[in-house]
């Protein structure tokens, strides 16, 4: 017999083995107990996170001869066995990223008003649904606007903002969310043991940190672990080529240290050992983003975080230093992209990261900004945004940000740098000095995010670029005042808000 891979052999047949999707269950099985199933129903999320196999689950229930409580599949009948294994003539599955994805749907279309031939419903589970072609889309839509009684449609993506709104509109839609690490590692350990394999935690962790929340990459890498034979964490690192992260977490000691000799020397070796910068830039602001969270909750402190290593660099360092760190790294990450000079960009990063260390904490400057009396421009200011931090929550750009701050501190770090937008009444309107933040994946939930609080469209502009120079900046009796007080120099110049 060959080999099956784990994701297979291991696959969720009735609801109540899915992992990590209690919310999309719970509504599914109340609505098919209640026999109140919408006929179109839309899955998107990340992949490898359930959504074909929920699919399937939700087919075999509705065509089941023994369901058990009104929703939950026996897999022991003929139509459940089929379907399980995908041999059953009336769930049909279509790959819309496949060529034959067209034809499929113009067979769809025209075998749709025949009814089932062995089951009582017939369900068409809809692959990649975002890859359907606008034509194979339009047609379909017909069908999905009224479908017969006995039919149902599942559309699972990874990119439901790339389907058409009509279609987004005619299904109800269950969001598949990434997966908890703590979850993937308890099913990582249930499948060791049961597959009998011996193997690290430690090892286990680092799978199950870089799946992100994939069960199926959780999965298939377990399953090359396996292969290799690796039963520790220096095992898998080796096999996986994952010395990188041993680096991140060195790199991120240094740099919480401000230790600009050693910051140099992990740059040299990195470069060295010809390890692509950007990927590692990407993994260190990642690695930065997860401790700034630990640091803001503490009680929910992931696994892998729970070494003595990690413990004591979020003990020994204070939330605005890592928050700095990462400020710095979501900012240089882009610039480092665009770069012809990664390398040395690379560098300077770093080190501007060390230079920080030599900044007065912010706790200090604001208690100094308080002792100045004789400035009459930061006592109004001091004193205004005394003022702001008291009242009640108004639909502000500042109360947005807080709330941002609340839900994605790595959406935050971004936006928090941007200019005020203009809140008009029938708009919001920004601008934009690049057009780098509009083409990132952040920008969709930004507009999402920021529509819904303000509860009007989001415009945008992107504005010629026109920075302060040095010399404009220092001219100015307000920092004059600052640097006089603090007896310090200007280190970079980063735009504020109005
Ligand atoms: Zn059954």
């Amino acid at each position: 017999m060959s080999y099956l891979v784990l994701a297979r052999r291991y696959r969720p047949k009735s609801f109540k083995e899915v992992i990590g999707q209690n919310h999309v269950v719970k509504t599914l099985t109340n609505a098919l107990k209640q026999q109140k199933l919408p006929h179109a129903l839309l899955f998107s999320g990340i992949k490898g996170t359930g959504k074909t196999t929920v699919a399937r689950i939700v087919a075999k229930a509705l065509n089941c001869k023994n369901l058990i409580d009104g929703y939950e599949p026996c897999n022991e009948c003929i139509n459940c066995l089929e379907i399980n294994k995908g041999i059953f003539v009336d769930v049909i599955e279509i790959d819309a990223a496949s060529n034959r994805g067209i034809d499929q749907i113009r067979e769809l279309i025209e075998n749709l008003k025949f009814a089932p031939a062995k089951g009582k419903a017939k369900v068409y589970i809809i692959d990649e649904a975002h890859m359907l072609t606008k034509e194979a889309s339009n047609a379909f839509l017909k069908s999905l606007e009224e479908p017969p009684s006995h039919v149902y449609f599942i559309l699972a993506t990874t990119e439901p903002n790339k389907l058409l709104p009509t279609i987004l509109s005619r299904c109800q839609r269950h969001e598949f969310r990434r997966i908890d690490f703590s979850l993937i590692m308890k099913y990582l350990k249930e499948v060791c043991k049961k597959e009998n394999y011996q193997i690290e935690d430690e090892a286990l962790e680092l799978i199950a940190k870089e799946a992100q929340g994939s069960l199926r990459d959780a999965l298939s890498l377990l399953d090359q672990a396996i292969a290799y034979g690796t039963k520790t964490k220096e095992d898998v690192i080796l096999a996986f080529g994952w010395h990188e992260a041993i680096l991140i977490e060195e790199l991120a000691a240094i740099l919480l240290e401000k230790d600009m000799k050693k910051a140099l020397e992990i740059a040299q070796k990195i470069y060295d050992q010809g390890i692509d910068l950007i990927y590692l830039m990407e993994k260190l602001t990642e690695f930065f983003r997860e401790l700034l969270i630990i640091k803001a909750f503490p009680k929910e402190i992931p696994f892998n975080f729970q070494t003595s290593f990690f413990r004591e660099l979020i003990l020994e360092n204070e939330m605005e230093d890592i928050f700095l760190v990462f400020q710095s790294l979501v900012k240089d990450l882009e610039i480092i992209k665009k770069s012809s000079y990664p390398q040395l960009q690379f560098e300077l990063s770093l080190l501007k990261i060390c230079e920080y260390g030599k900044l007065a904490p912010l706790k200090e400057i604001i208690e100094k900004l308080d002792q100045i009396s004789n400035s009459n421009f930061l006592f109004s200011t001091s004193s205004k945004l005394a003022e702001k931090i008291g009242e009640s929550k108004e639909k502000t750009w500042e109360n947005f940000l807080e709330e941002i701050k609340k839900e994605s501190l790595s959406l935050y770090g971004l936006i928090s740098m941007f200019p005020e937008p203009d809140i008009k009444e029938d708009e919001i309107c920004f601008k934009f000095i690049s057009s780098s933040f509009l083409e990132s994946s952040y920008f969709e939930i930004f507009k999402e995010k920021i529509e819904k609080y303000f509860n009007r469209p989001l415009k945008v502009e992107i504005e010629e670029k026109r920075d302060s120079t040095l010399e404009e900046v220092k001219e100015r009796p307000e920092v004059k005042t600052i640097l006089k007080t603090l007896s310090a120099k200007i280190a970079y110049i980063q735009p504020l808000k109005e």
